[in-house]
């Protein structure tokens, strides 16, 4: 969310150095391109939102100055979701929040991480999957209680011909290269939705109001009314019929 302010570093050309700022809360921060918009520097602050794929309904939420990183508010997000009496069963996250403790901290409460992964360059391979003379090894299957994944040789020549894998960010319960976690990801086009939506449907931008405090009365004023809305909407239904 862009800032009711300027984020201009002097005064003008070659002019003075900004001492006053008409929005001190508000800080630089970077956006990742989202459709055939492009990424790039804002300043302003941040929405952070757990968003429910189903309903497309925001669960709990939180607006930061935007110069903080968005990983730092994923597992918080969680728990005033689960506070809220909501219980994930997956979160699906893009590459942002890959991290071995955001993965560990949603197994922690028993929702499976589906988190786009930070392809390293000088990482050989993207995960710890056994591969052999017949090519890479299959997945086979999930133990979530053991918290590990089976892996079997393609064409089971091989001896073991399967392995078991402990679960972690290189290789989560729902590995990255099954259709289910293709599916479970493209549940994220959710939040964008959700986003595009707070702000040209219900006036959470453009920001005309300064400072932390009141963005973030702002924010929970406009969730109130989508919130307001949707259950409104929800009873409707039943009295109809
Ligand atoms: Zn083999």
């Amino acid at each position: 969310m862009p800032a009711f302010a300027n984020g201009q570093r002097y005064l003008s050309r070659n002019g003075p150095e900004r001492e006053r700022f008409s929005d001190p809360d508000a800080a630089w921060g970077h956006r990742s391109a989202v459709s055939t918009r492009k990424g790039g520097g804002f300043y302003g602050f941040k929405l952070h939102a757990a968003v429910c794929t189903r309903t497309g309904l925001p669960l709990a939420w939180r607006v930061e100055s935007a110069n903080h990183g968005d990983a730092l508010f994923a597992l918080p997000l969680m728990d005033a979701v689960r506070e809220r009496g909501f219980i994930p069963e997956t979160c699906a996250m893009d590459k942002g929040y890959d991290s071995r403790a955001i993965h560990d901290g949603c197994e922690a409460v028993g929702c499976r991480p589906i988190i786009a992964q930070i392809r390293q360059q000088k990482a050989r391979t993207h995960n710890d999957v056994p591969t052999c003379a017949h090519g890479s090894w299959r997945f086979a299957g999930a133990d979530f209680g053991r918290k590990a994944t089976k892996w079997r040789c393609p064409t089971g020549e091989c001896s073991p011909k399967s392995v078991w894998l402990k679960a972690d960010r290189r290789n989560p319960l729902i590995p990255r290269e099954t259709k289910r976690w293709g599916d479970l990801y493209r549940g994220r086009a959710a939040i964008e939705r959700e986003f595009g939506r707070l702000k040209h449907q219900y006036g959470l931008a453009p920001l005309r109001v300064r400072g932390l405090a009141k963005v973030q009365l702002h924010a929970d004023l406009t969730m109130l009314a989508r919130l307001t809305q949707a259950l409104a909407r929800a009873r409707a239904i039943p009295l109809a019929a």
